[in-house]
Formats: structure tokens, C-alpha cells, sequence
């Protein structure tokens, strides 16, 4: 049976405490929320952390600490944030990657994000993607974008990234690409063969549709409050977990079982 293989965006640079109660906030609050999500099918986390104020940050002692929380709990796969949050600089935002976590995101390209923009000049990116490499760490290539998926094979020409490649499709960001089911496929035509690729949908609206587009075609999924608060329509979701679980039935429907870390650190040729 083919493997899929599920990300879960726990926390999130966007999201408040106030939006949903729920969202997990500091190092020991993130760590409890990976393990659930590892438990419930997640392989990967996505993480971002939080000041005492819950305002996103790069910090990097605040990431030490998450990791090892994380790491006493779950096995999960840690996939650090370099996009971090609107405002920040690129110093900042890759501040982290000195962790050396097995995985990474990598921004691809400049977008607005509402009434904000976030910069990534190709120079930002040769940056990020160059000390990646320098670590060993796997970026996971985030395109808003179809010029983002362009963007990054010029990085992959110049040989600043290896294969296997893994791709972050992010769609339905305000005012970013819109998701829609052609546009997916469309990204997923434009990327280099043999590329692995995980769909990152903004919003509840299309939270089941996403997952079912994604899994139909052999492609991974991101769930979580980073992306999406709602299980359905106003209502909230009462944990991350609760998500990465509809999106393991889902899988099951489709015939597909869930990679575990080990399985997905073989498959992403993952530092060990
Ligand atoms: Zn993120």
C-alpha cells in the first residue's frame, strides 16, 4: 500500500489563544500538542514558538527549548519555521536553523499575506537554502506561488538544494493564491519529477477538500492551527490532534497507510 504521510502545524505565527483556546503557546504546552499529533498519525511537526506574550518569535533559546520538550515525549519528525512571522528579518527568521533540526521550511518567494507582505529576495533565499545545506538540514521548498516553484529551481541549478525535494504548496493565504483543485494540480505539474509535495491549505472552508484532492493524488497534507482552528463550520477544533485524525480516516478511506518518522527519515534521505 502507498505511504502518506501527514505534517501538523501545531501553533503557528498568526493564530491567537483568543481565536482558539486550544492553541499551544509555550515550550511545555507545544510539546504536549506534538505528542498528541504524533500520536494521533502526525510524522512531522511544523513549529514555530511563542514569547511569554504568545507574539511570535525567533528566538532561539525558546526553539531549544521546545525541541527537547518535544524530543522527551514523541519521536516526531521536527520541521523548524524560517518564515517565522511578517516583519521579521531573514537574520531572524533563520536564526534557529543553528539547531540543526532535521527538516526545515524555506520560503520561495515573495507574497502578500493580507494586508502584509513577507520578502524573500532570491538573495534571501540562496542565504537560507546555502546554510541549510552547510547543516544538513532538508528544507521543505514553500511556494505561494507558481513563480515560487520557478524561483526554486534556480536554487536546485545553482546546487543549493539536493533531491529528494519536498515542496510545501501554500494555498488560500489572504490574499495569496486561491485553493482550488486545477491550481493544485497545476503546481504539482510544474514541479521537478520525482518530488515529493505536501498541500498547505489556509482556512476551514477547505480543510476536508484539500485533504481528499491531496490524498487522491499521491500527495502528503498539513493539518493544523497554524492553517485552520475550525473542525467544522463555527466550530472550533478542540486540539490539533483532533485534525491529524480525520486526516488519518480520510487516508484510510483512500487506501493509504500513514509513514511513521523512521519510515519518513528514510524516504526525505533525513540527516540521522
Ligand atoms: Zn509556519
Amino acid at each position: 500500500m502507498s505511504k502518506t504521510v501527514i505534517t501538523c502545524a501545531i501553533t503557528g505565527a498568526e493564530t491567537t489563544p483568543q481565536q482558539n483556546p486550544a492553541l499551544p503557546v509555550t515550550p511545555k504546552e507545544i510539546a504536549e500538542a506534538a505528542k498528541q499529533a504524533s500520536e494521533a498519525g502526525a510524522s512531522i511537526l511544523h513549529l514555530h514558538v511563542r514569547d511569554e506574550n504568545a507574539h511570535p518569535t525567533q528566538d532561539v533559546d525558546i526553539f531549544r527549548q521546545a525541541i527537547e520538550q518535544i524530543r522527551s515525549k514523541c519521536d516526531i519528525v521536527i520541521e523548524i519555521t524560517t518564515g517565522g512571522a511578517v516583519g521579521m528579518t531573514i537574520e531572524q527568521r533563520m536564526a534557529p536553523l543553528i539547531l540543526e533540526p532535521e527538516m526545515a521550511s524555506l520560503d520561495c518567494g515573495t507574497c502578500n499575506f493580507g494586508d502584509d507582505y513577507i520578502v524573500n529576495t532570491l538573495g534571501d533565499m540562496r542565504c537560507v537554502a546555502g546554510e541549510m545545506q552547510r547543516l544538513g538540514i532538508r528544507p521543505t521548498l514553500e511556494c505561494f506561488d507558481i513563480s515560487h516553484i520557478d524561483s526554486s529551481k534556480i536554487l536546485i541549478e545553482e546546487g543549493l538544494i539536493q533531491e529528494p525535494f519536498h515542496y510545501g504548496l501554500v494555498l488560500n493565504v489572504p490574499c495569496g493564491l486561491r485553493y482550488d483543485e486545477e491550481t493544485l494540480l497545476f503546481m504539482v505539474n510544474r514541479l521537478p519529477r520525482n518530488s515529493f509535495w505536501t498541500t498547505i491549505g489556509i482556512g476551514g472552508r477547505i480543510s476536508v477538500r484539500k485533504i481528499e484532492d491531496s490524498m487522491a493524488k499521491n500527495g502528503f497534507v498539513r493539518v493544523g492551527f497554524e492553517d485552520n482552528i475550525f473542525f467544522g463550520k463555527g466550530e472550533l477544533a478542540v486540539s490539533n490532534a483532533q485534525l491529524v485524525e480525520r486526516a488519518v480516516r480520510i487516508a484510510k478511506d483512500y487506501g493509504l497507510t500513514i509513514a511513521t518518522p523512521s519510515e519518513v527519515r528514510q524516504m526525505f534521505k533525513l540527516r540521522v
